[in-house]
């Protein structure tokens, strides 16, 4: 039997436990998955439990992503890439770190058809999420990065980043400003939790959409509610829209893989999981 787990604060909404469960179900592999609620500095509790118990391997979400670094002995190249773990092993007394979150994004987005090779692409927030994914943007060689937040030093930050390891040109300025930068966008995707569930606050202002070309995509990294009010609007503006789904389940299936050292059938899996959530 294996053992599996997530760590993170809050903890109580996550969809991992039932998405690997089926995974593991699906395989055929006896093993349990817990999750556990653990807070922003109290992380060596739960490293010294993954070794007692001989836990194989950990997901890690906010506000974990960064700090659990210090533990571990290896990093894959997108960690060092991203300064992000979402994804640990322990095997032969050794914990290794990887970060699957960018590669589930461009997985989604590739099934719905978005090739960033070229395009103008729009990130709302410059959180932990938007470096990794600005970052990950970059190596798909796109036109311009554009990265607002409300606050524009952390913005500034995700643009240094990827111009540290891209010649991608890239603009940073305040989320207010968003109207100014919507005219030749391709992409635009949402990494703030403006609109999430749990979350009070949600876009004062949508009408920056209106000035979206129709063959523009905009996509919430959040999944639930499975359609924000920003996607809402979008849609009525007959602009397509992707939310934080589909990012969420390859993650994780790249996870398992990661666990199991093997392949596993994402097609196959993706329908399950979608038809389980
Ligand atoms: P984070 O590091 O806390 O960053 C949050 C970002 O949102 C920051 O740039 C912050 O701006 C901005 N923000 C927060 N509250 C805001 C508000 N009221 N008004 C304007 N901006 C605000 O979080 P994260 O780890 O990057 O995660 C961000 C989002 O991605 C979350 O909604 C999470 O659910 C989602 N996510 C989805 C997946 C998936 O698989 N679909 C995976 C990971 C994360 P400041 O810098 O000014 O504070």
């Amino acid at each position: 039997m294996i053992k599996l787990g997530l760590i993170g604060d809050p903890i109580s909404h996550s969809l991992s436990p039932i998405i690997h469960t089926t995974v593991m179900n699906y395989l055929g592999i006896e093993h349990s998955y817990e999750p556990y609620n653990v807070k922003k500095g109290d992380l060596e509790g739960y490293i010294r439990k993954i070794k007692e118990e001989n836990i194989l391997g950990f997901n890690v979400t906010m506000p974990h992503k960064v700090d659990i670094i210090k533990y571990l002995d290896v990093l894959d190249d997108d960690s060092i890439k991203f300064n992000s773990v979402n994804t640990v092993k322990y095997e032969s007394g050794k914990l290794y770190g990887y970060n699957t979150d960018a590669r589930g994004l461009v997985m989604s987005l590739s099934d719905n058809s978005v090739n960033l090779a070229g395009k103008n692409i729009l990130i709302l927030g410059a959180g932990g999420v938007a470096s990794t994914i600005a970052v990950k943007f970059a190596e798909e060689r796109p036109n311009k990065i554009i990265v607002l937040n409300r606050s524009l030093d952390k913005a500034k930050e995700v643009c240094n980043l990827v111009s540290k390891q891209s010649n991608v040109t890239t603009i940073y300025d305040e989320l207010k400003n968003v109207e100014n930068y919507t005219k030749a966008t391709n992409l635009v995707v949402n990494t703030t939790p403006l609109g999430m569930h749990g979350i009070e606050e949600d876009f004062e202002n949508l009408d920056f959409l209106n000035n979206l070309n129709k063959s523009t995509i905009v996509c919430d990294l959040i999944y639930n509610p499975r359609e924000t009010l920003l996607l809402q609007q979008a849609k009525l503006l007959n602009i397509k829209t992707l939310n934080g789904l589909g990012m969420l389940i390859y993650q994780a299936l790249i996870s398992d893989e990661i666990y199991l050292n093997q392949k596993i059938d994402y097609k196959m899996l993706y329908k399950i999981i979608c038809e389980k959530i």
